[in-house]
């Protein structure tokens, strides 16, 4: 096992009616903003459950921020926290949301060009504090440290890390996947597997409690995800049920990226940095990126990562007969399908891009420096360039 320092700050607030704890979370006397999307959580009255919380506070509010939130929308948000001197920031949504939140957080107290912590990794020194009610269980951004930030006047997303933007408590209401649309159940599932799998899937340094509990987020994933969308669990007489179903899958994606399964262990990150080169671009949802990326990398990277493929393909999948290049194939091919059946697709050419992409994001790749990804640093342009052929 390597070296590592783990501790994960944010107290998790998990269930029914748990909304109304963000009362005692924030002092009264903080001038808190609470930032939120499009206005989803008015629909679904989760606007409603944070504001008759707070009916004591000094609140403000901040709305329009959109899925891979932009440093522009961001920058009208850090105005207003300087204007108004906010002291306290509830983001209340999704990855989006909270991710840009973290930003305005940090933005608001940078000295200087608050662009410079995303392009050239300056050092966030301080940050409004952060509180979250999460809406969409995906990114785990609701226990972590981690934001990622797209600027659109130049199609760059770019991630920056700093303990001081991980939020001091997230909500966490099953209930509110209630409403969530089937694109979006579909993302949550694919990315909280994701980042299991750049944590999980490198090289064995013998971190067997890690492994154990990356497999056993695997599996319930795995188990629940697809539950999401049969009839037997979105039946209204079924609620009972589909809470359990809904909160299984909603605590695995927050134990997938809260540092626990990835300390002392060796991490990936090469998926997700190519994915957010082709969301900078076209668009495309986070996790559709990855469902494209994922597979093509596991087959490009099969030689370095072999004894970690087989033992997913063993213990994920039972796969123990054949040879290694079959059972890796095979454990792929499973990999592939479980996507599918949380209604995900696995393709460039599912979203109507062609050969003519991959160059596009092969210069976005260079651009941005990633030259060298992945746990060791293998995954080059050639082998991205292979990758993103492939997943046509
Ligand atoms: P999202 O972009 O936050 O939300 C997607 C959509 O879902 C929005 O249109 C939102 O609508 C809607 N929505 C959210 N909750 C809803 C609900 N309960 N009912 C109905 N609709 C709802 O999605 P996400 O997947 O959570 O976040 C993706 C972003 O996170 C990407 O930018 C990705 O790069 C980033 N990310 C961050 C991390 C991290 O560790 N920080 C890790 C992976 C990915 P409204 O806007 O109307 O609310
Ligand atoms: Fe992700």
């Amino acid at each position: 096992m390597l070296n590592f320092t783990f501790s994960n700050k944010t107290r998790i607030h998990f269930g029914e009616q748990q909304i109304s704890q963000v009362a005692k979370e924030i002092p009264l006397s903080a001038k808190v903003l609470i930032t939120y999307g499009g206005g989803s959580i008015k629909k679904n009255g989760v606007y409603d459950q944070v504001i008759d919380a707070l009916s004591e506070h000094k609140v403000f509010e901040f709305s329009g921020i959109e899925p891979n939130p932009s440093y522009e929308k961001s920058m009208e948000a850090i105005a207003l926290v300087k204007q108004e001197n906010i002291d306290f920031i509830l983001a209340v949504g999704g990855g989006s949301v909270i991710d840009a939140s973290k930003f305005i957080a940090a933005g608001a107290l940078f000295n200087g060009e608050p662009w410079d912590i995303l392009a050239k990794g300056a050092t966030v020194e301080a940050a409004v504090a952060l509180g979250a009610v999460l809406t969409l269980p995906a990114t785990g951004s609701e226990s972590n440290g981690g934001s990622v930030i797209s600027k659109l006047s130049t199609k760059d997303k770019l991630p920056f890390m700093s303990d001081l933007v991980q939020p001091l408590f997230a909500v966490l209401d099953p209930n509110v996947m209630n409403t969530l649309p089937i694109r979006q159940l579909s993302n949550g599932v694919v990315d909280a597997y994701v980042h299991i799998m750049e944590q999980y899937l490198t090289y064995d340094v013998n971190g067997k409690i890690q492994d154990r509990f990356a497999e056993g987020l695997l599996l319930t994933l795995i188990e629940e995800g697809p539950k999401l969308f049969s009839n037997e669990t979105t039946t209204n007489n079924n609620t009972a049920n589909k809470y359990q179903v809904n909160a299984n899958v909603m605590y695995s994606a927050t134990l997938a990226l809260n540092g626990l399964i990835g300390a002392g262990v060796p991490q990936d990150w090469a998926t997700h940095m190519i994915g957010h080169e082709i969301t900078a671009v076209y668009g495309l949802d986070h996790a559709q990126t990855l469902a494209i990326v994922l597979p093509r990398m596991m087959w490009e990277m099969r030689e370095t990562k072999e004894a970690k493929l087989l033992q997913y393909a063993d213990r994920i999948w039972n796969i123990t007969q054949g040879d290694t290049q079959s059972r890796i194939k095979k454990a792929i091919e499973k990999t592939e399908a479980f996507f599918h059946s949380v209604q995900m697709k696995t393709r460039l050419s599912d979203y109507n891009l062609g050969e003519d992409v991959v160059d596009v994001i092969i210069e976005q790749l260079a651009r941005h420096g990633m030259t060298q990804l992945g746990e060791k640093q293998l995954v080059t342009l050639e082998q991205s360039r292979n990758i993103l052929l492939k997943s046509v």
